[in-house]
Formats: C-alpha cells, sequence, structure tokens
C-alpha cells in the first residue's frame, strides 16, 4: 500500500523477482483492459482518466476471478485493496480460497515529494493520469478513501520510509521480511 508516486509498482516487481511471487498490479490490469478495449477496460477508463477510483464492485469481480485461477500461488498485490469495502470483500475471497495475507506494507512519503515525483515521471509515463490536476486529484483520492485503510490493517501493517533511492527502499522491506 501506499499513495501515488509512493513506489509501490516499483518494489513490488522487485519483491516478486526475488520471490518468485506473482506481480499483481490493478492499474496494470485496468491499463492493459483499456488497451484491449474489454467491456470492463470501458467501463474503467473515464474513472481512470479523472483520477478517480473504479467502482469497488468492477474491482471485487476482476479480483476475484484473478485471485481463484491463481489460488495455490504466492502473489504480491500492488493498488488492491484501496477501499474499505474492497478490504472486506478481499478477506471474503480469501476466506472462500483458504487463503490469507502474510504481509501489509505501507510505503509512505510526504505529499510534496510525491507529487514532484509523479509529474516528473509523467513527462515520459504516457499515462493518461499523469497530468498535474489529475495527480493533485489522485492525492486527494487516495487520502479520503484509502487512507483509512492503515487504520483497518493495523494490526498487521509495517510502515515503510518510501524516501530515498529504490536501492534504500528495497533494503527497508527487506530488513522488515527476511
Ligand atoms: P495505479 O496504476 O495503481 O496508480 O492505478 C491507476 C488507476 O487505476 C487509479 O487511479 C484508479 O483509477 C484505478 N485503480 C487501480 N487500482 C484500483 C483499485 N483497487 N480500486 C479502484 N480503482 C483502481
Amino acid at each position: 500500500m501506499g499513495p501515488p508516486g509512493a513506489g509501490k509498482g516499483t518494489q513490488a516487481k522487485i519483491l516478486a523477482e526475488k520471490y518468485s511471487l506473482i506481480h499483481l498490479s490493478t492499474g496494470d490490469i485496468l491499463r492493459a483492459e483499456i488497451r484491449k478495449k474489454t467491456d470492463r477496460g470501458l467501463e474503467a477508463q473515464s474513472y481512470m482518466d479523472a483520477g478517480n477510483l473504479v467502482p469497488d464492485k468492477v474491482l471485487l469481480s476482476m479480483m476475484e476471478s484473478t485471485l481463484t485461477e491463481l489460488q495455490n500461488s504466492g502473489i504480491i498485490l500492488d493498488g488492491f485493496p484501496r477501499t474499505i469495502p474492497q478490504a472486506e470483500g478481499l478477506n471474503n475471497i480469501f476466506l472462500k480460497l483458504n487463503s490469507k495475507i502474510n504481509h501489509v506494507l505501507n510505503i509512505h512519503v510526504e505529499e510534496s515529494k510525491l507529487i514532484k515525483r509523479l509529474i516528473e515521471r509523467a513527462q515520459n509515463s504516457g499515462r493518461k493520469d499523469d497530468t498535474e490536476e489529475v495527480i493533485i486529484k489522485r492525492q486527494k483520492v487516495y487520502t479520503k478513501l484509502t487512507a483509512p485503510l492503515i487504520d483497518f490493517y493495523k494490526n498487521e501493517i509495517t510502515q515503510i520510509d518510501g524516501d530515498g533511492t529504490i536501492e534504500q527502499v528495497t533494503q527497508r522491506i527487506l530488513e522488515y521480511i527476511q
């Protein structure tokens, strides 16, 4: 977990490779659906372009089928859950699948630094939601809808300082999970 620009995707990729986990980024899955022009992609696109969250029911049905397919694999979830109803839905999915969450990591970075990072990324990301206006909107959405998950997972969460180089942040995560 972490706000947009905290480095979730970057760190998730590194950890997935190191521990042979499947990296599931809901943002990447949705962007692939948009490219393929699936019904779900078409439904998600306007929310994503505006910096809003795609409705919970869309995410929950997408993740229920994906997690059911991958049920015996180790997975690193990146960008999901992002709301309390998604976290509750994920608990129900895992109950059905007899799976569980092993670790919850929250990468935190000061908001002014996040906005600076995202504006830099915007120059070559090609993402439609990387304009300054949408970047600020995504931070607001994070604070309102996603930050409450820190309390939801308070018994299992580890806070990771996301300020620093990619390698420094990876090292902080590894110190905790090794
Ligand atoms: P990301 O690549 O994680 O920054 O996600 C990009 C966009 O995809 C977000 O701004 C949302 O519009 C959408 N999205 C990704 N994951 C979720 C989620 N769990 N719930 C709702 N919308 C999501």
